[in-house]
């Protein structure tokens, strides 16, 4: 019989599409690690009752407190029938910082949340000493001179295709060889598209993507590009590089999932086909390779892979992003802020699909924009993201009336 492995894993948002993907890397590789604890919103109680008969985690948290007895009564309920013990239960956003903040060094967490809700998590798994698997990409674009600040030489390991890719390209490469990294982009589901096609996109349409099958919000951020200008930011903190030695291009096959240019004049591109259990198995693993972690690529057939400039003009919200990134102190959580904010007023049914990146603008350019200095620290970060929340719920309202 093998013993457990020594390595115990945290996974904070385990009922998400990268959550989900994750365990079933565990559970084809259950040498990785061992999970201690496992994090949810609460929306789903059944599949976390199904995660913890197959994962025996030690702890369970529900950051959303009025649905922890729905999601603890489906727990018990399911270990009772399979004469198991439950886990320790906690809920709240206070016990998710806690859970994630447990572990130690030679330990991991993947921190699987979507938002900026992810930040203080990332902060409390930096100071834990543990590794950080890192898919919130949120964390590193509200905060990132304070993330990057906290965090150890290696300690973060990018879970975003883009940057498990450049990251791979960068073995043995030194920084100062780095020329510029090439981020690619599919494009999203209105590739080609001019802004008059976009203005009467709906819901459905902005969720159906070519390639990438994700959370509602990375999907819809897919088609307005914010994904990809929110990658740009967390390329500049992930590899300490300024916003205009980032460049992106759109690759619609989704197969080279980025590149580094070096100062003499050779790329170096990371290839694969399009499977997030990828990037997660090789963040969780490093730098071990999980033999047949992913289905590689078969040149027995002829195939193509197109490479094109990316129409900033369309889609604005790169261009926003690469101003705030400049500007620096508190903007990027501004961006990201009224974008959250956009994302939810779009799926509601109150701001038009060209809405989302125009309140982004708005708010960035509004006269009494608070800005916030690096010594501010965490809190300074919150208090603009609060007020770029209330303006852009404000600007919402106003245009309705
Ligand atoms: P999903 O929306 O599918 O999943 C989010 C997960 O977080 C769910 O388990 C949700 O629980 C949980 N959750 C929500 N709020 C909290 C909270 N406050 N505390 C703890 N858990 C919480 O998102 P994705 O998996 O698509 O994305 C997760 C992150 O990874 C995002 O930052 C995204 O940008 C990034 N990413 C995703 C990729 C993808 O392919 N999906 C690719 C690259 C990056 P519940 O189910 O109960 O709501
Ligand atoms: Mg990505």
């Amino acid at each position: 019989m093998t013993s457990a492995p020594a390595r115990r894993l945290v996974l904070l948002g385990s009922t998400g599409s990268i959550g989900t993907q994750a365990l079933d890397v565990l559970h084809r590789f259950p040498g990785i690690a061992r999970v201690h604890g496992l994090a949810v919103g609460g929306s789903r109680p059944e599949l976390v009752a199904e995660q913890v008969l197959a994962h025996r985690p030690e702890h369970l948290v529900v950051s959303d407190v009025a649905r922890a007895d729905e999601v603890e009564a489906a727990v018990q309920r399911a270990c009772r029938t399979s004469g198991l013990t439950a886990p320790r239960i906690a809920a709240g956003q206070d016990a998710v910082i806690d859970v994630a903040g447990s572990l130690g060094e030679g330990d991991v967490v993947l921190n699987a949340i979507t938002g900026s809700v992810g930040l203080l998590p990332t902060l409390a798994v930096l100071a834990s000493g543990a590794r950080l698997a890192l898919a919130n990409k949120e964390s590193l674009v509200v905060g990132g001179h304070l993330v990057t600040e906290a965090a150890t030489p290696g300690q973060i390991l990018p879970v975003d295709s883009e940057h498990t890719a450049i990251a791979q390209a960068l073995a043995g490469v030194r920084h100062d060889q780095i020329d510029h990294l090439v981020v690619t982009a599919s494009g999203g589901p209105f590739r080609g598209r001019s802004r008059e096609q976009l203005a009467g996109v709906t819901p459905e349409q902005a969720l159906n993507h070519p390639t990438w099958s994700m959370g509602r919000v990375i999907t819809t951020n897919s088609a307005t590009l914010v994904n990809k200008a929110l990658e740009v930011i967390e390329a500049c903190f992930q590899f300490d590089l300024p916003e205009d030695r980032v460049q992106v291009v759109v690759h619609p096959q989704s197969i080279v999932h980025s590149m580094v240019t070096l100062v003499d004049g050779a790329t170096i591109a990371q290839a694969s086909p399009p499977d997030m259990r990828h990037a997660i198995g090789w963040a969780l693993a490093h730098p071990e390779k999980l033999p047949g972690l992913a289905t590689a690529l078969d040149f027995s057939t002829a195939q193509s892979w197109t490479f094109e400039p990316v129409d900033e003009d369309t889609f604005d919200a790169i261009a926003l992003a690469r101003a705030a990134h400049r500007e620096g102190g508190g903007a990027m959580a501004v961006y990201n802020a009224a974008n959250e904010e956009a994302v939810d007023a779009f799926f509601a049914g109150r701001l038009d699909f060209l809405g989302i990146t125009a309140l982004i603008r708005a708010v960035l350019e509004h006269p009494e924009r608070p800005r916030a200095a690096h010594a501010d620290g965490v809190a300074g970060l919150l208090a603009v993201e609060s007020w770029a929340r209330e303006t852009g719920q404000a600007l919402i309202s106003s245009r309705e009336r």
